[in-house]
């Protein structure tokens, strides 16, 4: 058997198609199904259906063989155990620091004040500012990171931004661009270097399945 975990929500929409594509159509539709596992009509495979951030961690602890996460999952993850073989370029957005606007944030690093920064991804947000150099108090949050300027529980925010839309809405700006995140297919590593010719087809599938949309997107411009 070969589990693929994936997750509902944003990554969702993006990933039924590439699933269609690589001919592993879930039997019920997993954004409606109460089942956190459900089969494919390829025989032997299987989705499970976890928590976006909870991805890197089945899979690279093998209750996986193979895992559609998202690049801030796996950036703050840290990646152990896994391989990252192709990038889907889907559920693209961008790592953002956001701030009130009107805040004057390169003054604020210039000066080496100490931030205040709340954010969901608090592993890389810390490495971000170490290699600036930047002392940075972290605050962790769950959701809603755009309250925290506003309510004076932070200065800033390190969160996932696409269209900009919610940034707006709340007065936010983003001011610095930590990475460009999109969702990656994961290998487990032990996985793949003992039932390689299993998971290897599986792989190439997914990733001519990704170069199809390139070209798309680029007509599209
Ligand atoms: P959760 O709330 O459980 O973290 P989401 O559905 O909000 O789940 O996000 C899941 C994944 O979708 C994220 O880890 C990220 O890779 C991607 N994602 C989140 N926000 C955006 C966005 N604004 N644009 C594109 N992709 C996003
Ligand atoms: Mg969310």
């Amino acid at each position: 058997m070969i589990s693929i975990a994936i997750s509902k929500g944003r990554i969702m929409d993006e990933t039924a198609p590439l699933l269609a594509r690589v001919a592993v159509r879930p039997d019920e539709d997993p954004e409606d199904s109460r089942k956190l596992i459900i089969g494919t009509e390829k025989r032997g495979v299987r989705l499970i259906v976890v928590r976006a951030s909870d991805v890197p961690t089945y899979v690279g602890q093998g209750a996986a063989e193979l895992g559609i996460a998202g690049g801030d999952v796996l950036a703050e993850h840290g990646g152990a155990g896994l391989y990252q073989p192709v990038d889907l370029g889907i559920a693209r957005c961008r790592m953002m620091v956001a701030t009130r606007r009107g805040f004057d944030y390169a003054a604020a690093v210039r000066q080496g004040a100490r931030l205040r920064i709340a954010t969901k991804y608090v592993q890389l947000t810390r490495e971000h500012f170490e290699a600036k150099g930047v002392h940075v108090d972290l605050i962790k949050l769950y959701g809603s990171m755009e309250l925290a300027p506003l309510t004076g529980l932070a200065d800033a925010i390190v969160d996932l931004v696409s269209s900009g839309k919610t940034l707006r809405a709340n007065d936010l700006v983003a001011v610095e661009e930590l990475m460009p995140v999109s969702a990656r297919l994961i290998v487990n590593q032990a996985a793949l270097k003992t039932r390689r010719a299993e998971l290897q087809p599986l792989i190439d599938a997914f990733a001519s399945a990704a170069q199809v949309r390139a070209p798309a997107r680029a007509a599209r411009k």
